[in-house]
């Protein structure tokens, strides 16, 4: 276990040049930027889905132009940029969100992650996965990820960033191998522990609060916050958003497995002094101590699918849905049909596995994640 972690947290009011450019220097010289003289560096976005910059979905393309003048000020051989959407089609260009025109104005290369991936293994769990080759290639990673409520994992942000390393669909699969928020968990982390990022950068200018990761409404907390350790930089987001880090699955996992530093230190400004009290955060379900101490090592599947049955479930609205079938085809438990008769989508909630891919992906707020 490593003993301590810095995490620099500095105020950045809006995404104006001269508000981010301070930030940005600030919490890089303080959080200590990696070396990258010479080398090939990998930055990762969170590109969820390619939409607008004001749905505060995708990390700030103003922040990317910065990361990249920063590493090829300070001697970078190459710079790439790259993540993978759910339904990333062949040739994907994130230009809604404005990172696909930084990128060509900055003179770095975008980095398909589809284009023949490496086959890894993840120690932890024995998985076999598909991962974006460019990981490989890169001496430097770094994390541009985004602070923003996640509805099954409660907070996206660092580590889960690098979820995106996995190339689009692979990804909902994931979640039928993975069904429950602890197994999931496990896997994120072990991911994280394969591609081993050097650094990384949250985007908090604007958070999103609500049913995130796309669904959610742009919240402004006026942060800049960075790390060499995304277990301390997500334990910091934790405090803000007014969860209890405890509570948030990736790090209860990585702290069963000692990656999770003993202590922070912070430079700058403290997370305890920036809890967001009305942060709207998603509602947290606490496993009973019956259930996973007694009942669970000898649940079968059964009893798991009795028991995400319970948990809050997406409901398909027809006025806003536009039709596109998005759901139906990222949904990794063949849950989802579309009835031409109604023009609507048809749910069977005895196959769901509530990992919420739907409603990631639903490009129409058509979705609503509801208690049943
Ligand atoms: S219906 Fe939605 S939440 Fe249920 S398994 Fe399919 S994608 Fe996941
Ligand atoms: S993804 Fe959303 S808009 Fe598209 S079919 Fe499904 S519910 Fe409708």
């Amino acid at each position: 276990m490593r003993a301590e972690a810095k995490v620099s947290i500095v105020k950045c009011p809006s995404y104006s040049p001269s508000n981010l450019e301070k930030a940005f220097e600030q919490v890089c010289t303080n959080a200590g930027f990696p070396d990258v003289k010479g080398k090939k560096v990998l930055l990762k976005p969170n590109v969820l889905s390619d939409s607008s910059i004001s749905d505060s979905i995708t990390t700030n393309p103003e922040l990317v132009r910065l990361a990249i003048r920063h590493c090829k000020a300070n001697g970078a051989a190459e710079v790439w940029v790259g993540d993978s959407p759910g339904m990333q089609g062949k040739d994907f260009r994130p230009q809604k969100c404005g990172i696909w025109d930084i990128c060509t104005e900055e003179g770095a290369s975008w980095a398909d992650f589809t284009a023949d991936p490496d086959l890894v293994t993840i120690e932890s769990t024995g998985t076999k996965i598909p991962m974006a080759s460019a990981v490989r290639k890169a001496d430097v990673v770094i994390g541009l990820c985004k602070m923003k409520n996640h509805q099954l994992m409660y907070t996206t942000g660092a580590v889960k960033n690098f979820f995106g390393t996995i190339p689009g669909l692979h990804k909902s699969q994931c979640h039928m191998h993975f069904p429950s928020r602890e197994k999931f968990a496990e896997l994120l982390v072990g991911i994280h522990e394969t591609v081993k990022p050097d650094f990384s950068i949250m985007d908090a200018v604007v958070a999103m609060e609500g049913p995130g990761p796309a669904n959610g409404s742009p919240r402004s907390v006026g942060l800049l916050l960075a790390s060499d350790n995304d277990y301390a930089l997500d334990t910091a987001q934790a405090l803000i958003m007014g969860y209890d880090p405890n509570d948030i699955p990736v790090l209860a996992q990585a702290r069963k497995k000692g990656l999770v530093p003993q202590k922070i230190s912070y430079m700058d400004l403290d997370a305890g002094d920036c809890v967001i009290k009305d942060f709207v955060r998603i509602p947290y379900r606490k496993r009973t101590q019956f259930f996973s101490k007694l009942v669970l090592p000898f649940a079968t599947r059964f009893l798991e699918r009795k028991k995400r049955a319970k948990e809050a479930r997406p409901v398909f609205g027809s006025d806003k849905c536009i039709c596109c079938l998005k759901c139906v085809q990222i949904c990794p438990a063949h849950a989802l049909s579309f009835s031409k008769e109604d023009k609507r989508i048809v749910a069977d909630y005895s196959k769901c596995i509530r990992c919420y891919c739907c409603h990631e992906m639903c490009p129409a707020d058509a979705i609503k994640v509801e208690n049943n």
